[in-house]
């Protein structure tokens, strides 16, 4: 595809990597055919080919619009897209630009930027997490079913571990998934004792920084990825062998940790070994000798594979081949590589498309009557609990028995 950015534009880091991501484009248009907004909405302006083009054309022009911003927020970010392009186009980081430019070109309406400063203001925060889950707990049964559904059955209370191990790794708690489901962490705990490796849980480290990241704030990102680093680097000097997450979307946005601070003086290099480090628990499992984990009663189960998991880290198959080692049966699922819906803060700034998404999900989920559905991400969980007619676990709870 052939460009002409904006004299103010071109001459900018954003302006350089969109110019390199827009020329890769070919205009085939194959992605169109897996992206979920495009298939629910049928115009062309709500599929990828379209909303390149739309950010091609407002970084030529220069001038932004609300109906440019409309297309673009419709936009999942779940990379369908990416798997599908032939061309290996980055749409994410040119949709990143187009809205960040738009966003400086025409600042969204007062409304809207007071309720994406407060969802900053509260979701990345752990112990503000932690206390409106705790609110919610004292209020639960006045609360709407698909609210009381996503609650966890009472606070957390963590079950410590005394074994010592040769063998650490960095667990990071996160920050929503601490509040509604640290259970989750807890078992991979478990489950890394029965291996014989300790998990290290840092105190001090924080959101990995997608929430702040995926609503545009990108210094407040930058500030909570360099207290991470801050927070884990003792540990990797000490030894920690890996940086392994549970939840899909925070592991993929640690992966880019040295790409986010590559021209950062100070953190460059931490940030790129740190991002080295960092696995998906389900490729740490796939590299360790799992027989020393008891046997289970493996039942009917329903993968759903987060966006993050098959279209961001390219994972493929993993967890599918650790729940059939451990005796689990998979039910067959239609459309496995579309997104639930739930996508970040989607969920509550496009509650229309997402509950569509979401319903369209479960019904594929369960056609095949699985006793309970599994994933790998925290929001993804939340989102299917609040609708799902059976349980909604991580994946790696199953393994535990
Ligand atoms: S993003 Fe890829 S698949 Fe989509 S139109 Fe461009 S080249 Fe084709
Ligand atoms: S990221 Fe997802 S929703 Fe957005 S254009 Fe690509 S496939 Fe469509």
């Amino acid at each position: 595809m052939q460009t002409t950015l904006h004299k103010n534009i071109i001459d900018t880091a954003d302006g350089q990597e969109a110019d390199r991501i827009l020329r890769n484009c070919v205009h085939c248009g194959f992605c169109n055919a897996t992206c979920p907004t495009y298939q629910i909405l049928g115009d062309e302006l709500e599929g990828p080919r379209g909303r390149i083009y739309l950010i091609k054309q407002l970084l030529e022009t220069g001038s932004s619009s609300q109906q440019t911003r409309g297309h673009l927020d419709r936009c999942l970010t779940c990379r369908n897209c990416e798997t599908t392009c032939p061309s290996g186009v980055e749409y994410h980081s040119l949709l990143e630009i187009g809205r960040r430019v738009n966003d400086q070109q025409a600042p969204r309406p007062l409304p809207a930027r007071a309720l994406r400063k407060l969802l900053r203001l509260i979701l990345p925060y752990r112990r503000r997490m932690q206390l409106l889950v705790r609110m919610a707990l004292f209020v639960r049964p006045l609360l709407p079913a698909k609210y009381r559904r996503q609650l966890p059955d009472k606070p957390h209370a963590p079950v410590p571990l005394t074994r010592q191990h040769a063998r650490k790794v960095i667990l990071p708690a996160g920050c929503a998934q601490d509040a509604f489901a640290a259970d989750i962490n807890q078992d991979a705990q478990r489950l890394l004792d029965k291996l014989g490796i300790n998990c290290i849980t840092p105190e001090n480290d924080t959101c990995c920084g997608a929430v702040s990241s995926h609503l545009g704030a990108e210094d407040e990102a930058l500030r909570f990825i360099k207290r991470n680093i801050d927070s884990w680097w003792p540990d990797i000097e000490a030894g920690a062998e890996a940086i392994v997450h549970t939840a899909s979307a925070c592991g993929l946005m640690i992966k880019d940790y040295g790409k986010l601070l590559a021209d950062d003086i100070g953190y460059a290099d931490k940030a790129q070994r740190v991002s080295e480090l960092c696995l998906d628990i389900s490729e740490y499992l796939q590299q360790q000798d799992l027989a020393a984990l008891p046997a289970v009663q493996g039942r009917r189960v329903a993968f759903h594979a987060p966006c993050t998991l098959q279209h961001g880290h390219r994972i493929n198959g993993a967890v599918e081949t650790l729940l059939q080692q451990r005796g689990y049966a998979l039910t067959h699922t239609i459309d496995p590589h579309l997104c639930c819906g739930s996508a970040g803060t989607y969920s509550i700034l496009q509650p229309k498309l997402s509950q569509r998404l979401l319903h369209d999900k479960l019904d594929t989920l369960l056609t095949d009557k699985p006793e309970l559905i599994a994933t790998a991400n925290i929001g993804c969980l939340l989102h299917m609990r609040s609708a799902s007619t059976v349980p909604v676990v991580h994946w790696l709870q199953l393994l535990n028995g």
